[in-house]
């Protein structure tokens, strides 16, 4: 690509490449490089303003925005657009993530208006139709989960552990108790946990999986002391299987004085079907854009409501809402006891809505069976799977997600990274890598309920494949993967330390001289 002297690309060139299509360019040139900067994309009459009320303020630089016609600016959207692979353009089976579908009626009820355009700072009294949305996704959570209370406001998985923490520590302070410092964690647990521990200024302990997988009360019962403050459990755990001893663990936690923080990420594969309350937990976030759907990744968005037990329900953030009559109240200030507000506002509406719409369309059994259904289809891919592809624990049932480790490929010269690149040629997402941490080389696929019987023989065939051309010696087209995908293997650990975040004429001349 040819460069002007301040480093920009000429502007008819790249547009002219840009035009061409993606296949001849391996990077889609930024708006600022494809635009004229002379030009604007509206035709607008000049202003005499001779008087303004700026005073000194007013702009002495042109604006510098790239001069685009409508069709310019919308290919390059839509260029970009297609090089993402969605959940809507092939099956995601990353583990632990629950990619799964987002149904078109939750997209219609987010966008009405009375959803979308509501502004957090209107008067209550004009919210009521909203605000109602949030009691009754409420009574939803706290009735599948059977807990008393619900933080609507967390706004992600992670969040909502900062917050359940938050309360734990709330109450144990308020018990003259805030000496506990420890919170412990099990090794196979998602890396949030630990961090939210740590965060708050906690001590982790790490909790040793048994050869199963899961967690022994007796390995949690040698832990517990008057240190400790509370257990970090996720139940499905990450190695996708169901702690049996989780009651009895829940027990050992309260005779010690601890509290039991529950990791909900995973409820998808037990909604409708167990209520976590009944297990013993005090506070469990659930990611409503995993297990209630909505289109999430790279960022957002998100929302991850806590449920409480009625131990920890007094210490709750605000705001909440209070029914009145007819009529809901949003509750800002909270007794001593609240441990204060966790954000801005009351939460991510738009998702409330598809939670709720996901709920009232699949209705109690209806989630129930979601919950079957993604049980069935991670266990089909397992058995599928299994006479070629190593699976820790015995191979024992799963919940919602499929573990491999990576005995399958000694030897073969290609490792779990290698395979899931080579996934991308055959036009899947790969599965998670890597993760959990307890088995080496972990390949963790989640179907959800979403695919149906037809994708997964699809994936499955296309698994198998790959699994036989590893072992037959054709590492090629393994370590040469991903080769259909616009861009192949990233620097992304470069990436990650050193982000360029600005584009600007001069970085771009000095890395396009690299
Ligand atoms: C996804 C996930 C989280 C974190 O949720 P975010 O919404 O991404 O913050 C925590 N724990 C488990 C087990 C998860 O799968």
């Amino acid at each position: 690509m040819s460069m002007n002297t301040q480093g920009r690309p000429t502007a008819p060139q790249a547009a002219s490449a840009a035009a061409a299509g993606s296949a001849l360019l391996p990077e889609e040139p930024l708006l600022f490089e494809i635009g004229d900067h002379d030009h604007s994309g509206v035709d607008l009459p000049d202003v005499d303003v001779s008087d303004d009320r700026l005073g000194g303020l007013r702009r002495q630089s042109p604006l510098d925005l790239p001069g685009l016609t409508e069709p310019e600016a919308m290919r390059h959207y839509v260029r970009l657009s297609r090089r993402n692979y969605s959940i809507d353009s092939g099956m995601y089976p990353l583990g632990s993530c629950t990619m799964k579908h987002n149904p078109r009626l939750n997209e219609k009820m987010a966008r009405l208006a009375g959803f979308a355009d509501v502004h957090p700072l209107q008067p209550v009294s004009t919210v009521q139709g909203a605000l109602g949305v949030i009691d009754e996704l409420a009574r939803w959570l706290m009735e599948l989960t059977n807990t008393v209370a619900v933080a609507m406001s967390p706004k992600a998985g992670a969040h909502g552990e900062l917050c359940g923490m938050m309360a734990i520590r709330a109450a144990h302070d308020a018990k003259g108790q805030g000496h506990r410092n420890i919170v412990l964690v099990p090794e196979s647990a998602h890396g949030t946990n630990p961090a939210t521990a740590a965060f708050l200024g906690y001590t982790v302990k790490s909790i040793d999986a048994n050869e199963n997988g899961t967690v022994d009360v007796e390995a949690v019962k040698a832990a517990l002391s008057d240190d400790v403050a509370a257990i970090m459990l996720t139940n499905p755990n990450t190695c996708g299987l169901f702690e049996p001893q989780v009651i009895e663990i829940a027990q050992a936690v309260h005779e010690a004085g601890a509290y039991f923080y529950c990791d909900g990420a995973n409820f998808n594969a037990i909604m409708g079907v167990v209520r976590p309350g009944d297990l013993g937990i005090d506070a469990m976030h659930i990611n409503l854009h995993k297990t209630f759907s909505t289109p999430h990744g790279g960022g957002g968005p998100g929302a991850g409501p806590v449920v409480l037990s009625e131990a920890l329900a007094p210490y709750a953030p605000v705001p909440f809402l209070r029914r009145d009559g007819d009529k809901l109240e949003l509750i800002e200030h909270a007794g001593a006891e609240s441990f204060g507000r966790l954000t801005a506002f009351h939460g991510q509406m738009g998702m409330y809505v598809r939670a709720l719409t996901y709920m009232l369309s699949h209705g109690a059994d209806g989630l129930a069976q979601a919950a079957r259904d993604a049980v069935l289809n991670a266990n089909y891919i397992k058995a599928k799977l299994r006479d070629v592809m190593s699976a820790p624990f015995n191979g024992q049932p799963v919940m919602h997600e499929a573990l491999f480790d990576d005995t399958f490929l000694k030897g073969t010269g290609v490792t779990t990274l290698d395979f899931a690149k080579a996934m991308i040629d055959e036009g899947f997402h790969p599965m998670t890598m890597y993760f959990p941490l307890v088995v080496h080389g972990a390949m963790l696929i989640e179907p959800t309920e979403s695919e149906s019987l037809q994708t997964l023989d699809v994936f499955i065939a296309a698994m198998r494949d790959l699994v036989q051309d590893a072992k037959a010696g054709n590492v090629e087209r393994f370590t040469s993967a991903p080769r259909r995908a616009p861009l192949s293997r990233l620097d992304e650990t470069r990436a990650a330390r050193q982000p360029r975040l600005k584009w600007t004429p001069l970085d771009n001349s000095r890395e396009a001289a690299e």
